[in-house]
């Protein structure tokens, strides 16, 4: 397959999703990452979280159909792609020394990345002012996580993920706690740990903290990476969707938490989640992509998904509306990347170094082929 299919394929898959028949599950009830998805390996090794849908979802959503093969972990996706299943990894059911499944504890991400969510709840779901898109609450209630894990639960469950051998970084990201450190203290504490027991990269990600001297904190505890989410450059739709995130912080404390991070871990290891889909100003928001990407962030710009649970449930994206535009924004993206030499593929850590939701690396890909 060329750079030009696979980024297609990609897209197609992260937007439309797959329609599935009734009886397929597995996918993600809630938390961080690719809810309501199942992961699987494109042609080019890459991991994709695809959206199962099934019924008027699947209608609605264009869902091309994912059809099971003989060999329960190859699928095959509108007639003629192969898609292999990641594997269930085995670290999943050990238990930790108190006694909790390490499934509760973090998962595998794509096929190499290992996750967690360090806090399981947000200042601004208790404050009724949550993202619209978020459902970091739900896996919590359906009893599929626990609150808040221990440097010594988190150290366990990487160890084991690391001899299995499923593993190559990790990442780590969080609710917000209502504390002024916003969260970075726990971080600090769980990097330090991790340290302790594995030398794999760790990418960490927080809301902008005020003092700036908290992100050298988490590099000198050993974090390779860091993610701070601005997830719309569109300031618009930043105070629609994030109406707490867009009291708390305006686009200026970004920056300066951008330019320390960039400073600390270096280009392209500081990272922001640009979402797209949401309604927002194409044009606007590629103008904010290059400006992040020249301040050396990289861009993780990832199709909004609705999720069960979140706000926005049942909404429809409006990257559904033009398929060839939504592939064209994306070729955009990938121009980007490439003329500020920002290769996702070359980082340290980050949710784009697992790459399940989103197509960067594919345009950043179809771009250098040019
Ligand atoms: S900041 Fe927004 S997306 Fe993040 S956990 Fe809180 S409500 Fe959810």
């Amino acid at each position: 397959m060329n750079a030009e299919e696979l980024l297609t394929l990609k897209v197609r898959l992260l937007t439309q999703g797959a329609a599935v028949p009734e009886d397929v599950s597995g996918a993600r009830r809630g938390g961080a990452g690719p809810v309501g998805a199942r992961y699987f390996v494109l042609p080019n090794g890459r991991p994709v979280g695809v959206p199962l849908r099934r019924g008027d979802a699947a209608t609605r959503f264009n869902s091309a159909p994912l059809t099971p093969t003989d060999d329960p972990m190859v699928w095959v996706y509108d007639g003629r792609y192969r898609l292999r299943a990641v594997p269930r990894p085995k670290f999943y059911d050990l238990k930790t020394a108190d006694g909790v499944p390490y499934f509760k504890i973090a998962l595998l991400h794509g096929s190499e990345t290992l996750a967690t969510t360090a806090y399981q709840q947000c200042r601004y779901w208790t404050r009724g002012a949550q993202c619209k898109f978020c459902t970091i609450p739900t896996s919590l209630n359906a009893g599929d996580t626990i609150l808040e894990k221990t440097p010594e639960q988190l150290a366990e469950v990487v160890q084991a993920a690391e001899a299995e051998g499923v593993i190559r970084n990790i990442l780590i990201t969080t609710g917000t706690p209502d504390s002024e450190d916003v969260g970075i203290g726990r971080l600090i504490r769980l990097v330090t740990a991790i340290r302790r027991v594995s030398d794999l990269p760790i990418g960490v990600q927080f809301e902008p903290p005020q003092d700036l001297n908290l992100i050298d904190e988490l590099a000198a505890a050993g974090a390779d990476a860091a993610g701070i989410h601005l997830e719309t450059t569109d300031e618009r739709i930043r105070r629609l969707i994030c109406p707490g995130k867009y009291g708390y912080g305006p686009i200026d404390l970004y920056r300066r938490a951008w330019e320390r991070a960039v400073s600390v871990f270096g280009r392209g290891n500081a990272s922001t989640f640009i979402l797209h889909g949401l309604g927002e100003d194409s044009s606007l928001t590629l103008e904010g992509i290059r400006q992040i990407a020249e301040a050396g962030v990289l861009p993780v710009v990832t199709p909004f998904r609705p999720a069960s649970g979140s706000q926005l449930a049942d909404s429809t994206p409006s990257y559904l509306s033009d398929m060839s535009e939504t592939i064209h924004f994306y070729k955009r993206v990938g121009e980007i990347l490439r003329d500020e030499g920002l290769n996702p593929d070359r980082t340290r850590a980050g949710c784009h170094k697992c790459g399940g939701c989103t197509p960067i690396q594919e345009a950043f890909d179809w771009a250098a082929s040019q």
